[in-house]
Formats: C-alpha cells, structure tokens, sequence
C-alpha cells in the first residue's frame, strides 16, 4: 500500500524515497521540517479547543475577550510542542527561545483571524454559544482514508463537509504567486480520488490553505490530472519494487540541503 505522501516524495526525489522507503535510510529532521512539523501540529492542536470557546461566547464577550482567549491557547499549545521538539530544535542548534519568537506572530495573526471571523459572525447573525458553533461550516480533520483498488491511503488535514467532501491541506511554508505547488495539486488530486471511491460522489475540487498568507487555493479535478496521479501511482510502485537504486536529482540545491547526502553520495 502506498501512502499519498509517497507519491510527492517521489516528486521531490525518487532516490530519496528509495532509501527512505526501501533501504531505511532516513534524514534526521532538518530545521525547515521541524518549524513546519510544529507549526502544523498547533493548528491541529488549537483547532481542537474551537467547540469550547466559541460555544462559552456570549453576547455581553467582545472581540478582545475572544481573542484573549485565543492568544492564550495559542501561547499554551506552541510552547507546548516547541518543548516537545526540544531535542531535535538543539540538534540543529536552534534555541527554544528564538524558535518561539519567530512563530509566535505568526500565530498572533492567526489567532486576530480567526477571531474576526467568529465575531463577525456572531454579530451578523445575533448567534451565540452553542448556537454559534452550530452555523459554523462542519468538517472532519486527521480524516485518514484507504483505497483497495489504487492500493493507495493518506490521513487528509480536513475534509469540509459543504454539499459533499471537500479535501483541504493545510501549508505552513510559502505558497507561489498562483495556483499551488505541483506537488500539493498532485496531493489533493490523490485525495479526490480517495474520497471519491470511498464514498462512490465525484469530488470536483479541493483547497490548499496557505496559512503564510493566509489563502485558500482551489484544485480542480479534471482527465488530465486523474491520469497523470494515476501513472505516477505505477512510477512509483515500480522504482520501489525494482533492485536499482535511482539516479541522483538533477536540483543541486535539493542535494545542498539533504540530511542524507554523504551516504547517497557515497553510492
Ligand atoms: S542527496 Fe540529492 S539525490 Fe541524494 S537523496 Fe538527497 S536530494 Fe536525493
């Protein structure tokens, strides 16, 4: 069975995937991948207290009430991971300190937004406490999913649950110009095709939150990107049956950067 991220993997650096995959050869977490691994897991984490704090607000609460609230979770679920990933943040020589204020406003952004969206909400409508929490747009997060048929699975970030399913990732690191990143259009395709068999509904579109500057961009489904998912399942599957090690990337850069360079060098 191959997971989604296999598939993007294989985008990034078939010989990457070989090694991780085949011979268990894995980087240690790099500094990119560890701010990005705790910048998700806040969101998942803070996320979680939404149905308490909005269904406690009330109309004598005022936008600041709610988002002292919500500082306070934020300030309480970052500190909380960053010192869960003490050991790896020191075996890259960065200090817990330093890597709290430089994702610290981007949560303060994140916690004024969506306590503007709550407020503003409540205001329009004259909704409050449970009531408020009942109009909000529903969704199911972590949802992990498995195809029988493409052999293929992946835990999707969100699924929203307006006139169908909806496939949303979220991204902590930076979006492009336009559209999405190659590989993130490959990973909510997969993840149409997943819940599409699944729930027997074609799914025509999914989003990418890029939460750096806070957009949602959407993904089309259409022939062209159904097939071209489908036949990087087979490149894949077939690089992680063969015995032959793959050709080094041709981006330098991606090598510059790579935990396991000296031994994919060394081949
Ligand atoms: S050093 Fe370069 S070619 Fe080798 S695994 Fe890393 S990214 Fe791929």
């Amino acid at each position: 069975m191959l997971f989604v991220t296999d598939l993007t993997g294989y985008m990034y650096c078939s010989r990457k995937l070989y090694f991780s995959k085949i011979l268990h050869i894995r980087e240690k977490p790099q500094e990119q991948s560890i701010k990005g691994t705790i910048k998700h897991a806040v969101f998942e984490h803070a996320g979680k207290q939404d149905k308490e704090i909005i269904s406690s607000f009330t109309e004598k609460n005022s936008l600041e009430d709610l988002e002292m609230k919500y500082k306070k979770v934020y300030y309480s679920v970052l500190m909380f991971h960053i010192q869960r990933a003490k050991r790896d943040l020191e075996a890259q020589g960065l200090k817990t300190l330093e890597v709290y204020q430089e994702l610290w406003p981007f949560f303060l952004a994140e916690a004024k937004e969506k306590c503007t969206f709550f407020y503003t909400l409540a205001q329009e409508k004259k909704i409050y406490r449970e009531a408020l929490w009942l109009a909000l747009p529903k969704s199911v997060p972590e949802l992990r999913i498995v195809s029988e048929t493409l052999q293929l699975t992946g835990i999707i970030d969100r699924v929203d649950l307006i006139d169908g399913f909806i496939p949303v990732e979220i991204k902590t690191g930076s979006a492009p110009r336009d559209g999405v990143w190659k590989e993130h259009m490959i990973q909510i395709g997969a993840y149409m095709l997943l819940l599409s068999e699944h729930y027997g509904k074609e799914i025509s579109h999914g989003y990418v939150e890029y939460r750096a500057i806070h957009e949602r961009r959407k993904i089309v489904m259409n022939a062209f990107l159904r097939d071209e998912i489908l036949e990087l399942i087979q490149k894949v599957r077939a690089t992680l049956n063969s015995k032959v090690l793959p050709a080094k990337t041709t981006d330098i850069k991606k090598c510059e950067r790579c935990g396991i360079r000296d031994i994919c060098y060394a081949q």
